[in-house]
């Protein structure tokens, strides 16, 4: 079996979108005090399509998110010549060669998100070939359904937050997470803001439902230290991404305190990453996304190392490549949902582009056991809304 050709797509996203409120969730920008909306930097509405197609007629889709105009001329240039003529099958030793061939640039950021695209669309071959959901190729079921937790609560006005929460909780989800607003640069009046987040959240769900708090970076170590304290009575499951990632001392130091579990990963990459992150005790729960990580082929082997350690792995994201992860291990006990919305952020744009995406269902999705692969096609007739670079 061999790989003939290896198509790569952006998709840029030219409908309407909703403009989000100011201050809806914090990140690493903040801290710069720019005129400009700091919100610019975390909308992103263009997206990856990567197909994988072979002799045999088999095709495998793969995606990434992650600045995808550079990622695919990543592919183009340095994977694509490297994969023709190859075996798709041959997983290990082609991921093995795609990052000893960009060690040089590649190693974390866009070059890993680059072989996580064309990773995930070789797995889905290998399912496509075997006749077998990837999840099945992984281990199997380890749970009869995945719990997921409603991923959304930005930072809004709290009543529109109360109303938002309570939806969640009577959609039937177990656990949810919210966004906070303020960072260093709002001083203790935004640090009341965002205990009013919380409080609002948690008065409108109660103390039998999950909930966790996600700073996405944009916090220092020093603000972190003083808003855990404020943060206590509301028992959160996680605090999520509350210094940048870089900063994994930090994440170390806070998890130490520990007041609340800390949770990050959906900004690091590859087992020597992650190797650190449990090294050193940085992390409570591991949230790579495969789709940045390293595809399915590091996913699997970070989740099993996760598991030596007793850290959970809840991805980022849900999305199918995290879906099946989550169902073939043990260690994943829950994993992240994005609920299907008006385009707003750009997260959400991967239920415009693919089909075959599990919708959640009193709090949980399930996959296919008679789809093979990853069980996802492309929404060829909706691109129409997207500006499509080839
Ligand atoms: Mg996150």
């Amino acid at each position: 079996m061999k790989i003939t050709e290896v198509r790569t797509r952006v998709v840029e996203w030219r409908g309407e979108t909703v403009p989000p409120q100011p201050h809806f969730c914090t990140n690493p920008i903040d801290l710069l005090d720019l005129p400009t909306d700091s919100m610019d930097s975390f909308r992103f509405y263009g997206w990856l399509i990567l197909e994988i197609f072979t002799d045999t007629g088999h095709v495998g889709i793969g995606n990434a998110a992650l600045s995808p105009r550079i990622t695919k001329q990543v592919i183009d240039l340095y994977l694509k010549p490297l994969l023709i003529g190859k075996d798709p099958l041959d997983t290990e030793f082609l991921w093995q060669h795609m990052y000893r061939q960009t060690m040089a640039f590649g190693r974390k950021g866009i070059g890993m998100v680059a072989i996580s695209a064309v990773d995930i669309a070789l797995w889905d071959i290998l399912g496509k070939v075997t006749s077998q959901p990837v999840f099945k190729l992984l281990g199997g079921r380890t749970k009869q359904q995945i719990p997921v937790y409603a991923s959304r609560l930005y930072s809004q006005d709290l009543s529109e937050l109360a109303a938002e929460a309570r939806q969640y909780k009577e959609q039937g989800y177990r656990a949810m997470k919210l966004r906070f607003g303020w960072g260093p640069l709002d001083g203790a009046a935004g640090m009341q803001r965002n205990i009013a987040l919380v409080r609002t959240v948690r008065e409108a769900i109660g103390y039998e439902i999950d909930l966790m708090a996600d700073a996405y970076m944009g916090w220092t170590l020093d603000y972190a230290r003083r808003m855990l304290p404020l943060l206590q009575p509301f028992q959160l499951r996680w605090l999520e991404e509350p210094v940048i990632a870089d900063d994994i001392h930090g994440y170390a130091a806070l998890k130490a305190l520990g007041g609340i579990p800390i949770a990050g990963g959906e900004h690091e990459f590859t087992i020597y990453g992650f190797r650190d992150l449990l090294q050193t005790k940085a992390v409570d729960y591991i949230q790579f996304d495969t789709n940045r990580v390293g595809g399915i082929t590091q996913a699997r082997k970070i989740t099993a190392m996760a598991e030596a350690f007793s850290v959970p792995v809840i991805p980022h994201a849900g999305q199918m490549h995290n879906f099946h992860i989550v169902m073939s291990s043990l260690n994943c006990p829950m994993a992240e949902y994005f609920p299907v919305v008006d385009v707003e952020i750009g997260n959400e744009l991967f239920w415009y582009i693919f089909a075959g995406e599990p919708k959640a269902n009193n709090g949980y999705v399930d996959l296919r056991d008679d789809l093979p692969g990853l069980g996802l096609s492309i929404r060829e007739n909706e691109l129409s809304q997207f500006a499509v670079i080839e």
